[in-house]
């Protein structure tokens, strides 16, 4: 049924999770090189600088560096320098050259650099930049400097492998770590998917199973009016009195049909959340006295004793319209589930934080393992006698709703020595 949700949610948690990876990974894929490769860039500058400040002092300490007879001093000069700068980053190589680029002292390059002239050659001036050749990366950076008044240009290289093995490295952890993460998502997709499809598949089983009663509750008075108007018309020529009876059975049903339908509205507004709720401070005491006046009545015609018992006034920060329907409903089944001689009485309290409303009678009672059920919709005791009484079986589960909706408590409890207390508890504020 809810194959194509339940699908689709595993693909998008599948896809959040993976993302969530793919972009965690990218970010540290990315500072990792720039840092890395900064790292060296600031190295190779500061060794640039170094030497810089060294040939800026006198000429004078380098005596050997004198072009003309260069080739002569090969040996001893060559490193002149650079030895002189003990500070210089052994990592980096430093190359001396002329003008034109070429190297001025071969001797101080081991035989790896001394084999790869060409290769190592500056393309650019004053501008870092990678070599590669033969497997091998390098950083580098080629500038000009005076020396004896004359110009000369400094190569600085700098073994980028091991920095290129550690980005390689973290590349294929990231990669395998994906498909490790790629296949947990996915097992994870299905388990969130899972749990959050849970209360959407009760929530319809709860709704089809809903629409199933109320068509089932529907459809009765329907078929009873059909068929008494059915028999009205098999003798066309008959007066209203001699189908009094069935006129009388249509019509009760038909006042049957239309709380039911007014009832199965509350429920399907509730359901979708579109009642509001208003709020507003009333005095409980003087509500309810006012609700139960006409029932006073009632219940003296079918001789019960119906009383309300309030001893402070109690304001309650509550929907007066939702409450007195609440009321109405208790009301309404304390007098349709007592008999005659039976007492009514309405209890309200104080109780630290929230106000209690009790209506206790002593009519037929509720069975200890009903005490849950006549909550829910549709839920009749006596199948009878709410046959009789008109009985739809949902007052009680929009009670139930409206003192929710007010954060309160509602259950039922046996009455000594027989009947039922429904109590009902809401928060003050
Ligand atoms: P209606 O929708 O017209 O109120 P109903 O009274 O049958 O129909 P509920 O008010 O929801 O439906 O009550 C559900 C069931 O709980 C009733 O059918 C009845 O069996 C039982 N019940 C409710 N109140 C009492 C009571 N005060 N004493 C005994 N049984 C009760
Ligand atoms: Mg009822």
């Amino acid at each position: 049924m809810f194959k194509k949700q339940r699908l689709k949610l595993v693909l998008l948690n599948t896809a959040v999770f993976f993302s969530l990876f793919i972009l965690f990974s990218t970010v540290v894929y990315f500072y990792t090189k720039f840092t890395l490769y900064n790292g060296v860039d600031e190295a190779i500058l500061a060794s640039k600088k170094k030497i810089e400040n060294r040939l800026k002092e006198s000429a004078a300490k380098f005596p050997y560096l004198n072009f003309r007879d260069i080739q002569i001093k090969e040996n001893k000069s060559g490193n002149e320098i650079f030895r002189s700068i003990p500070s210089l980053d052994p990592r980096i190589i430093p190359i001396l050259r002329d003008e034109k680029g070429n190297i001025l002292f071969h001797s101080q390059l081991s035989v790896f650099y001394q084999n790869n002239l060409d290769n190592i050659k500056p393309e650019k001036i004053d501008e870092l930049y990678n070599i590669k050749f033969n497997q091998f990366h390098f950083r580098t950076l080629a500038f000009s400097a005076e020396l004896n008044n004359k110009t000369i240009m400094i190569q600085l290289l700098r073994n980028t492998n091991s920095e290129k093995e550690l980005l390689d490295n973290l590349l294929k952890i990231i990669i395998v770590g994906g498909i490790i993460v790629f296949v947990v998502s996915i097992g994870a997709g299905i388990l969130l998917a899972q749990r959050t499809m849970i209360p959407i598949v009760d929530a319809w089983k709860r709704q089809r199973q809903f629409v199933e009663n109320a068509s089932h509750e529907l459809r009765t008075p329907l078929t009873v009016i059909q068929s008494q108007l059915e028999l009205i018309l098999k003798n066309p020529d008959s007066n209203v009195m001699s189908n009094a009876s069935y006129l009388g059975t249509a019509l009760s049903e038909t006042r049957r049909l239309s709380k039911l339908t007014s009832n199965l509205l509350t429920l399907a507004r509730s359901d979708s959340n579109t009642i509001e709720i208003e709020k507003k401070p009333t005095n409980i005491c003087d509500l309810i006295n006012k609700i139960i006046e006409p029932y006073i009545e009632i219940a003296d015609l079918e001789d019960k004793c119906l009383k309300l018992k309030c001893s402070e006034s109690l304001v309650v920060n509550c929907d007066e319209e939702r409450i007195s329907q609440l009321i109405i409903i208790l009301l309404d089944n304390a007098l349709k589930y007592t008999n005659h001689g039976d007492n009514i009485d309405i209890e309200l309290k104080q109780e630290e934080t929230r106000c209690s409303i009790r209506v206790i009678d002593t009519g037929i009672g509720v069975k200890e393992e009903e005490k849950e059920l006549i909550f829910e919709r549709f839920y009749r005791g006596d199948k009878s006698r709410t046959r009789l009484t008109g009985g739809t079986g949902l007052g009680l589960s929009i009670a139930k709703w409206i003192v929710d909706s007010h954060g309160g408590l509602i259950k039922a409890m046996p009455n000594q020595p027989k009947g039922t207390i429904i109590k009902v508890s809401l928060p003050i504020e």
